[in-house]
């Protein structure tokens, strides 16, 4: 029997649930809780409401946003006519802590991964298309992550991206397979994507 209180009982049962947090970690979150001011804990956990009341995506390109677009897509200098499309939110962080990009991004939300069941329409890959047809789209740059689901998800899309006849290109020269974009440092990053290849 645990010879913790309910109350911390419940909160190790929550705790754990978040990824990567096991019970021994979450029992020092528990003890850095008990030890912070009331304060500290306030603002902790009204942090953790206000992320989940104001946080949502951004209506064009899916990344995390408190407004209907994100910062990204709102700002006048990114070259709006260039699209990274990437698996998800974290992903465009990485990219843009390397600094070397001007471009505006897609966030699919995820990749095909038929071992998880998880196909084309689990992505959002017709908010990609309806930006092709409706903007003036001229380069569409692949970075999705360098394993067998993201190298599957760049393969589709290069397919449904052909008829449109803009140039398609794939980040990959300096990422070792079975890369995760978004634990690669920047250095990787801006080389990738540099020497991008053309596909279409
Ligand atoms: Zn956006």
């Amino acid at each position: 029997m645990s010879t913790y209180t309910e109350s911390i009982e419940r909160l190790i049962e929550n705790l754990i649930k978040f990824p990567g947090v096991g019970r021994r970690s979450a029992e020092r979150i528990i003890t850095y809780i008990l030890n912070a001011s009331a304060q500290e804990v306030e603002t902790l956990a009204q942090g953790i409401i206000r992320v989940k009341q104001n946080v949502r995506l951004c209506k064009v390109c899916n990344n995390l946003s408190e407004e209907d677009l994100c910062r990204i897509c709102q700002n006048p200098h990114r070259n709006k006519e260039i699209v990274c499309v990437v698996e998800k939110p974290s992903d465009v962080t990485a990219i843009e802590k390397s600094g070397s990009y001007r471009g505006v991004y897609h966030v699919l939300l995820g990749s095909i991964s038929p071992l998880e069941g998880k196909g084309p329409s689990d992505l959002k890959i017709d908010g990609l298309l309806e930006r092709v047809k409706q903007n003036c789209i001229k380069e569409v740059i692949l970075a999705t992550d360098a394993d067998t689901e993201g190298e599957t998800t760049a393969m589709y899309l290069t397919k449904v991206l052909k008829p449109f006849a803009i140039p398609v290109s794939r980040i990959g020269v300096g990422l070792p397979f079975g890369a995760n974009l978004e634990y690669a440092d920047s250095t990787t990053l801006s080389k990738a994507l540099e020497s991008r290849r053309s596909i279409i």
